[in-house]
């Protein structure tokens, strides 16, 4: 029987905070998003790809579909949509604890205007009675042809299987589009600089994670020994946050690097030596030239 390759763009699409970045890493079994209970936390569109000796699915993780506020909120929406009709698989995703609501609407309605396969994921089935998930699927039936209602358990890991297993199955038949060592499009830089958002992103509350970028400004290994120097500058849009994000004798600062530092040093396989400046830009997620700076736009 004649042997023939599966390849596709896969997007994973949804509202804020269903767990978008969590299913990718727990499917990629790496991290490549980082994750938090703030929404609105992925900015930019996030390739990771898994390559078996059958397939490679080339999965796009997306900032959450919401109604934006600011330009920063607008670009990232524009972001998702694009991915939904560069995709030859959507995955939709819910989360079981709160149904289907008006954002997800919203999004259905752009799934439907797209016209693409779609596989509606139920998320977090680990939180609440599992007897929500017919109903949940009974009204995504009524709403769009999906190919499947797959419930699972990013973070338990439940349901992963299931999910890649059907992945594959309706992915189209193709050529690979990436090497098999490739798993993400962002390359080091980027990723240092996502783990320590994420440690700031844990650490704050109200309105400061929102205000938060972080770029890397210098990342290069020692000649001699196995050590990573990582210089970053945290960037919010007030005194008062960077107040925050310094806390009082440094405290919060310590503590962003101190947890950043150990999750880097995870990551990359070695000693990371990281300090970390907090600087106010003004408003920069309404400015077109600082967002263009801080590369999300
Ligand atoms: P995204 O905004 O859709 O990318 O969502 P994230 O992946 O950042 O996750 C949002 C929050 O939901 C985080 O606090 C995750 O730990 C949590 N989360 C994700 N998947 C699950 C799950 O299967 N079960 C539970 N209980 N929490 C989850
Ligand atoms: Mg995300």
């Amino acid at each position: 029987m004649e042997n023939r390759f599966k390849s596709g763009f896969v997007s994973i699409i949804g509202k804020p905070n269903v767990g978008k970045s969590t299913i990718l890493n727990a499917i990629l079994a790496k991290k490549v998003a980082i994750v938090s209970s703030k929404p609105e936390t992925t900015r930019d569109n996030i390739m990771g790809v898994l390559t078996t000796k059958e397939a490679q699915a080339v999965f796009i993780d997306t900032p959450g579909i919401h109604k934006p506020h600011q330009l920063l909120g607008s670009l990232m929406v524009k972001k998702a949509e694009s991915s939904i009709f560069d995709a030859d698989l959507l995955l939709f995703i819910l989360e079981l604890t709160s149904g289907i609501r008006e954002d997800d609407r919203i999004i259905l309605e752009r799934v439907k205007e797209s016209g693409k396969p779609a596989v509606a994921v139920i998320n977090k089935i680990d939180m609440v009675s599992k007897a929500g998930i017919l109903p949940l699927i009974d009204g995504l039936r009524a709403s769009y042809g999906f190919l499947d209602f797959i419930p699972i358990s990013a973070v338990k890991g439940d349901g992963l299987d299931i999910l890649k297993q059907k992945i594959f199955e309706y992915l189209p038949f193709g050529e690979k589009y990436f090497p098999d060592s490739q798993i993400t499009d962002k390359d080091d830089t980027f990723l240092a600089a996502e783990i320590i958002r994420e440690k700031a992103l844990a650490l704050t509350r109200h309105e400061v994670p929102h205000a938060i970028a972080v770029v890397v400004d210098r990342m290069s290994l020692r000649d001699i020994k196995d050590i990573l120097d990582i210089d970053a500058t945290i960037y919010v849009e007030r005194d008062s946050q960077k107040g925050i994000l310094v806390g009082r004798k440094g405290d919060m600062a310590k503590q962003i690097s101190t947890l950043s530092r150990q999750d880097l040093e995870k990551r990359f396989g070695k000693k990371v030596f990281l300090r970390i400046w907090v600087k106010v830009l003004k408003n920069w997620r309404k400015d077109p030239n600082s967002l263009k700076m801080l590369g999300l736009a």
